[in-house]
């Protein structure tokens, strides 16, 4: 019996859920053939608590604790009381796993798992059997982009960090997740911590680093208590720290628990909190790969993209390289949200449509609504309109588009959502977030606000729409970091696709 042991189901009741379980299968003697195992994320958030009983694999979802016993019941012939979910659903089907190869099968708590799911062998193979450029070169030929939002190839910055001189080097774990409705990298590290663990030292390996953190936002406890847990075990097994697999390889990771300004997102900032600093952004260049902690070459990705590292280097770059489009390869996860029926996460092919995940595989809008927009990308993306969801989500294509990738968040809204209150709203995450050390971003996120609450409030005039269109594009050329640049997207793409909602609250007859 796996029972969902990520956030989502927790929160609604899975503790009680696994001892009901555990009790009953106790009670009816099955020590000898039935385990209760808690497992990473099943992915359908919205029905949980969700228990999937394996080898068959039948689902049930929202699963109260006084039904567990029903379920246990069901290995001798029982009916359960529990509600059957469709396992075979789009939702399940049209996922192509590789980042969550491991969710939902692998005990997050125990190493033992991990590793008898192979866990830890692509770093014996890389640590025994390969030297550092060959590790570039393979990753770099993955086609692997950074999975933080801006798709820099990932290769391409092990190399420079390898090749840029320091007496130190350091491997740096994004894990400071602040998009409004993301939640992909929570769950990786909730349901598989020692794959990002694995990819991590990997890539120090590659690069040359004795010393690497993993900077994760204290919003989320969970993940903290179970790298916690995992960077213990791996240390007791010889898989972090010193002379791992026998070899000169000496890797040690730390935590570094951020205190919940977004900004810490942006690499710098990230840096200048982990040395103990104010977490601000700094001009770049140089960047990090050139001068990062201390002033030493530092790599950064985030939590995504080390969790693609290790079936890489088990599968091989040209098995990666054959999955999604021209210059998108492998998978990518979304944290699915909102006016949506079935909201979760989802992982498939780059090239996948936005139509087929929202509507095939969300189930489209709940109530028997219509889906009016898709927000990908958070604060920093766009809302991409309803006719454009035949788009395949790749970053070329959301760029086009006017939005971006992003870290994975996809919020969908249906007709009931009036988008002027939505580009106020993300305009407001960024003016609260805003570090204020730059004047464009500090100034103009508020005029922003202003002027959309003007809007909104029926104050505005036609006149008034022109400055809101300059305003924006002077705030995305003058900011210093990417937090301003991208700040004005949902009200340049709101503008841009949904300017007949703007215009109904003009003042009439201005
Ligand atoms: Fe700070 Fe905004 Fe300037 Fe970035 S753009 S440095 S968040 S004020």
């Amino acid at each position: 019996f796996r029972v969902c042991s990520a956030a989502g189901c927790l929160s609604s009741g899975a503790l009680e859920v696994r001892s009901g379980l555990e009790d009953a299968v106790e009670r009816e003697g099955l020590g000898e053939n039935a385990q209760v195992c808690a497992v990473g994320c099943l992915r359908l958030c919205c029905e949980g608590p969700l228990v999937r009983v394996d080898p068959d694999g039948t689902l049930y979802e929202r699963v109260a604790p006084d039904q567990a016993a029903s379920i246990v019941a069901t290995l001798k012939g029982g009916e359960p009381s529990a509600r059957r979910g469709d396992a075979d659903r789009p939702f399940f089907s049209l996922q192509r796993s590789i980042v969550l190869e491991n969710s939902g099968t692998v005990e997050p708590e125990r190493i033992e798992s991990y590793i008898a799911a192979g866990g830890y062998r692509s770093l014996h193979e890389v640590v025994r059997e390969m030297n550092p450029a060959e590790v570039v070169d393979l990753v770099t030929r993955s086609g692997l982009r950074g999975r933080g939002g801006a798709g820099y190839p990932t290769g391409l910055k092990w190399g420079m960090v390898a090749k840029n001189p320091g007496p130190h080097k350091f491997v740096v774990c994004n894990a400071d997740e602040g998009d409004p409705g993301a939640f992909m990298d929570r769950t990786v590290l909730e349901s598989d911590p020692h794959r990002v663990l694995e990819g991590m030292a990997i890539a120090a390996y590659a690069v040359g680093a004795e010393q690497g953190y993993i900077y994760v936002r204290g919003e989320y406890p969970l993940a903290i208590r179970r790298l916690e847990t995992g960077i213990r075990q791996a240390r007791r097994l010889g898989l972090l720290g010193t002379q791992i697999f026998e070899s000169p390889f000496n890797f040690r990771v730390d935590l570094r628990i951020g205190a919940g300004a977004f900004v810490c997102g942006e690499e710098t900032a990230l840096i200048a909190s982990i040395e103990g600093r104010r977490g601000v952004p700094r001009p770049r260049p140089p960047y990090p790969a050139a001068s990062g902690l201390w002033g030493n070459p530092t790599l950064i990705n985030n939590v995504e993209t080390f969790a693609n590292v290790p079936p890489i280097i088990r599968n091989g770059p040209e098995w990666f390289a054959s999955i999604g489009t021209a210059k998108s390869k492998g998978t990518k996860v979304f944290a699915l949200a909102g006016k949506v029926r079935h909201t979760g996460i989802v992982e498939v092919p780059m090239g996948t449509t936005l139509r087929t995940i929202v509507e095939t595989m969300g189930g489209g809008a709940p109530d028997g609504g219509t889906i009016k927009a898709v927000q990908t990308g958070g604060p920093s993306g766009g809302c991409i309109p309803e006719d454009r969801l035949d788009t395949p989500v790749d970053y070329e294509s959301l760029a086009q588009l006017g939005s971006i990738m992003g870290s994975g968040g996809m919020i969908v809204m249906d007709q009931g959502t009036n988008m002027v209150e939505i580009a106020r709203f993300f305009i407001g995450f960024c003016m609260d977030e805003s570090c204020g050390k730059c004047i464009p971003c500090r100034a103009g996120t508020v005029q922003l606000h202003r002027m959309l609450s003007r809007i909104i409030d029926g104050e505005a005039a036609e006149e008034d729409l022109e400055p809101l269109r300059a305003l924006c594009e002077m705030v995305k050329a003058a900011s210093l970091c990417g937090l301003g640049q991208s700040a004005p997207n949902p009200v340049l793409s709101t503008l841009r696709y949904f300017e007949d909602e703007y215009r109904q609250l003009l003042r009439p007859g201005a």
